[in-house]
């Protein structure tokens, strides 16, 4: 069957495969599955979000179910809300995430607030492709109503999670970068309620994003690492364009990528207790480093972050989360939470009482080398194949791809979710080391896409 939710909900470049025609319609398929009740819906700031989410209510209504606006909030913040009025049929949010200007998306919650697991996708998936949609007849089509008490809520949540006073003591001062996303409406004000001294970039939402694009990536934070120098910050938050995903800049104003701020988070909350952490085959080694050190074992997933929370909800796990500054905090809620995850971050540093930097340089150290190998979509499969028959005999785990385990690194090489090439990611102690594994997996993949 052909597919309508990819592997972060149904995206699309808007007045192209993202159109109001298409919103009514997934609206209609979701609340034909959710049946009579209540959902929320929320959107971040792009410029075609409110024309998509009143289409997306539009459908949602037209089946008999009462929507609930939560307006322009982050992501995680309408999954806290979902989560905690349990009444709810589920959510749906408005968002391209990490995605460039031109794109929208929707993205359906369960429940529980949980990204929708594959079998309720299906199941939304078969009503939209046979057109099988539920018509309320005209006394039980859905209300409409807008609630504003989902970001208080959200922040409240945040703040019972963490020590306020040890991090208040601690008198911070922070640059926050929401990039103009939903996070401008949250982390600026739960830093000021964490006592913090707090500078903003791209701080007023504007679905344009006119300041730097939405994915916090080292590339795109040029202004955040230069600010927080200039203001002699203790350090520096950037946000994806829906806020589920939070990135660190060290008070010397050095990117720190997303393996290490993983890897500090884990060991502080192990240190509680202990336990499990999930986390996609492709984060790097520092994470068991250090989970191996506090009395933890880490569970690897396929990559993507629905599938480490449905493994850390399955498998009762502490902690975890993904390379890209998605953070999943349980006993929070089972979803990525930027705004959670700069909290605990201050809350690392209040605790440690060390700069982030210091922290980081304590961490082992590893490099990684990333490649990207062309291979058409109709060769994948043949790749893979070809790929696990190439490494027969050599130490393989093949949970997403093909991970190839030496003494001394690891070499991973996976097809791209999205693109027609194979991902190549490498990792050992030296840099060489890294890029003799990188190399020699681009060379797997040539060879294997050959047959
Ligand atoms: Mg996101």
């Amino acid at each position: 069957m052909t597919r309508l939710f990819g592997t972060n909900g149904i995206r699309g470049v808007v007045g192209q495969d993202m159109t109001a025609d298409l919103a009514v319609r997934v609206g209609r398929a979701i609340g034909t599955h959710f049946g009579r009740g209540s959902v929320a819906l929320a959107r971040d700031p792009r410029l075609s979000g409110p024309m998509l989410s009143r289409a997306v209510a539009a459908g949602l209504m037209a089946s008999g179910l009462e929507v609930i606006d939560l307006g322009m909030v982050p992501t995680p913040c309408a999954q806290y809300y979902v989560h905690v009025h349990g009444h709810l049929k589920g959510g749906v949010v408005i968002t391209a995430s990490h995605n460039p200007r031109e794109f929208n998306g929707i993205k359906a919650l369960d429940a529980q607030g949980m990204e929708m697991a594959r079998e309720e996708e299906e199941a939304i998936e078969t009503v939209y492709f046979e057109e099988r949609y539920a018509t309320a007849d005209w006394s039980a089509v859905g209300d409409l109503r807008s609630d504003p008490s989902a970001i208080d809520l959200y922040l409240r949540g945040i703040l019972s999670r963490v020590d306020v006073e040890a991090i208040r003591k601690r008198r911070l001062t922070v640059v926050a970068d929401p990039a103009s996303g939903a996070g401008c409406v949250t982390t600026p004000y739960l830093l000021r309620s964490l006592g913090c001294r707090v500078l903003t970039l791209n701080g007023q939402p504007d679905g344009a994003f006119p300041g730097r694009l939405p994915e916090p990536t080292v590339e795109h934070l040029g202004d955040l690492m230069h600010l927080v120098v200039e203001a002699k910050a203790d350090l520096g938050v950037a946000h994806d364009g829906d806020a589920d995903r939070a990135i660190f800049v060290d008070e010397r104003g050095a990117f720190l990528y997303g393996d290490k701020s993983l890897a500090l988070l884990a060991r502080s909350e192990l240190a509680k207790r202990g336990g499990l952490v999930v986390t996609p085959v492709s984060t790097s080694s520092v994470l068991d480093d250090v989970v191996r050190e506090a009395g933890g074992h880490v569970l690897r997933t396929k990559v993507g972050s629905p599938i480490v929370a449905r493994a850390m909800l399955a498998q009762g796990a502490a902690f975890g989360g993904e390379e890209n500054g998605g953070i999943i905090f349980p006993e929070h809620q089972f979803c990525r939470d930027g705004g959670m995850t700069v909290a605990k971050m201050l809350e690392v540093l209040a605790r440690e009482g060390q700069s982030l930097s210091a922290l980081a340089a304590a961490l082992p150290q590893y490099s990684l080398k990333k490649e990207a190998v062309p291979v058409p979509v109709e060769r994948r499969e043949a790749t893979l194949e070809g790929l696990v028959r190439l490494v027969k005999g050599r130490k393989v785990e093949t949970i997403d791809g093909v991970k190839i385990h030496e003494a001394d690194g690891w070499v991973l090489v996976r097809p791209s979710g999205t693109e027609p090439l194979f991902r190549v990611y490498a990792e050992a102690k030296t840099p060489e080391r890294a890029q003799a594994l990188a190399a020699e997996g681009a060379e797997l993949v040539r060879r294997a896409v050959k047959g």
